[in-house]
């Protein structure tokens, strides 16, 4: 059976992701790699959602270094790039680059990323971020593709999880003020 190393951006958006690469017969572990959460409050918040998640589906799931600071420093340039944009590319390729590394390092024979479920998120772009980091080794999929995105959001709601309301930087939780604001 061949190893995935999953990078898992919230427990809300794992259901399906997982259900569907078990359907592909892989053998899978977590990683939570995401310093581009703010604040940290918000970051627990989706940290503990995981946690439920990884007793309900039975997956072992490892945390990586939470350095919020470090990804402003290497996103700041693109801060008023809206969502879907050039910080975007910065941020996907941040997460992929970390999942790949711990992949060689713990001898997995690929990775792959829960980012593709979102419905806001190009796939196309993430796909080719991680085929660039990783080459064959990174399994390109489009998880929100057959109702993805639907199935996880009624596993997450059936289960009580944890949902945010914003994609996870200040940058976007700040566009989500402003949006409220100007109602
Ligand atoms: S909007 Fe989402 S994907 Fe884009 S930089 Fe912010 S956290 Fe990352």
């Amino acid at each position: 059976m061949k190893k995935v190393l999953l990078h898992i951006c919230c427990g809300v958006c794992a259901f399906s992701c997982i259900e569907k690469l078990r359907k592909e017969d892989f053998c899978l572990e977590g990683f939570f790699f995401n310093p581009n959460i703010y604040p940290y409050q918000e970051y627990r918040k989706r940290r503990e959602a995981l946690k439920a998640a990884e007793e309900i589906l039975s997956i072992r799931v490892s945390e990586g270094r939470y350095e919020n600071s470090a990804w402003i420093s290497y996103c700041k340039l693109y801060s008023a790039e809206p969502e879907g944009g050039k910080r975007c590319e910065k941020c996907f390729e941040i997460r992929l680059q970390e999942t790949f590394r711990l992949m060689q390092k713990k001898n997995f024979d690929y990775f792959t990323t829960t980012l593709t479920i979102s419905p806001h998120k190009n796939s196309f772009l993430i796909n080719k971020i991680g085929e660039r980091i990783g080459g064959e080794r990174f399994l390109q999929r489009d998880f929100k593709k057959k109702d993805g995105f639907k199935r996880t959001q009624e596993l997450s709601k059936q289960y009580g999880l944890y949902r945010q309301n914003y994609c996870g930087c200040v940058y976007s939780m700040e566009k989500k003020t402003d949006s409220r604001h100007q109602r």
